[in-house]
């Protein structure tokens, strides 16, 4: 309790850590944090007790330790995503691009745009319509109307170039599209699992924020106590 009194008092502390003296508020009491980082932080500094305070540096960084040894428990390693993500955690800024699968929209070039818009065209019942249309239409006149003349007699010999010549452009075409939907997609969910790694991590220092507000409560309620047990006994 005399450390305590001290600190109400002097409104500064000593960061048991790197040494230096800090306003109350920007230092943190070790038996308040989770008993996962205090344990952390005990074996690192041998002379670490409950009662011990951290600043708001090295508790960040003793953190991002932390959950950096977390998620490597839980998956083997640390990925370049979730590096990325820790950084912006431990700094408290947000690097989660909202914006990513539009950025690759604007990147596109014209061939790009081309290909999806041909490829939106080629899987639409509008195409599948016309091209029929243009199948009968081409065997009609070479076997009803230009019967006396025809271009492309009965086993439509040039119709079937022409069909095998389409389907030779529009498979890489597909592809391409294809290929530029799936670096979208990858983009998205790589983007999604920023978000919900930082939301996780977020709200595990909320818990600890809770944790850390309900001990100083606790301790402003007895204080409050002993100073209303002196005023009744000095009655
Ligand atoms: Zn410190």
């Amino acid at each position: 309790m005399g450390k305590h009194a001290s600190q109400t008092t002097g409104r500064t502390g000593q960061c048991l850590i790197c040494g230096r003296t800090f306003a109350v508020s920007k230092l943190h009491k070790a038996g308040t944090l989770r008993p996962h980082l205090f344990e952390m932080i005990a074996e690192e500094v041998k002379t670490c007790s409950a009662d011990s305070l951290i600043c708001d540096e090295d508790l960040a960084r003793f953190r991002r330790r932390y959950v950096e040894a977390l998620l490597e428990e839980e998956r083997g390693e640390i990925t370049e995503l979730d590096a990325r993500v820790l950084d912006s955690f431990e700094k408290g800024t947000l690097t989660v691009q909202a914006g990513a699968p539009a950025a690759i929209d604007q990147a596109e070039t014209f061939g790009e745009r081309v290909a999806d818009r041909v490829a939106a065209f080629g899987g639409s019942w509008t195409f599948i319509l016309s091209f029929l249309a243009v199948l009968v239409l081409w065997m009609a006149l070479n076997v009803v109307g230009l019967s006396t003349d025809p271009f492309d007699p009965y086993p439509f010999i040039l119709l079937n170039l022409v069909l095998s010549s389409l389907a030779a452009l529009q498979a890489p075409v597909i592809m391409m599209s294809q290929r530029r939907q799936e670096d979208k997609d990858r983009l998205r969910s790589e983007n999604d699992y920023m978000v919900n790694l930082r939301a996780e991590l977020e709200i595990r220092q909320l818990h600890e924020k809770i944790d850390h507000q309900m001990a100083k409560q606790w301790e402003r309620l007895a204080e409050l106590q002993q100073i209303q047990i002196e005023l009744l006994e000095k009655r």
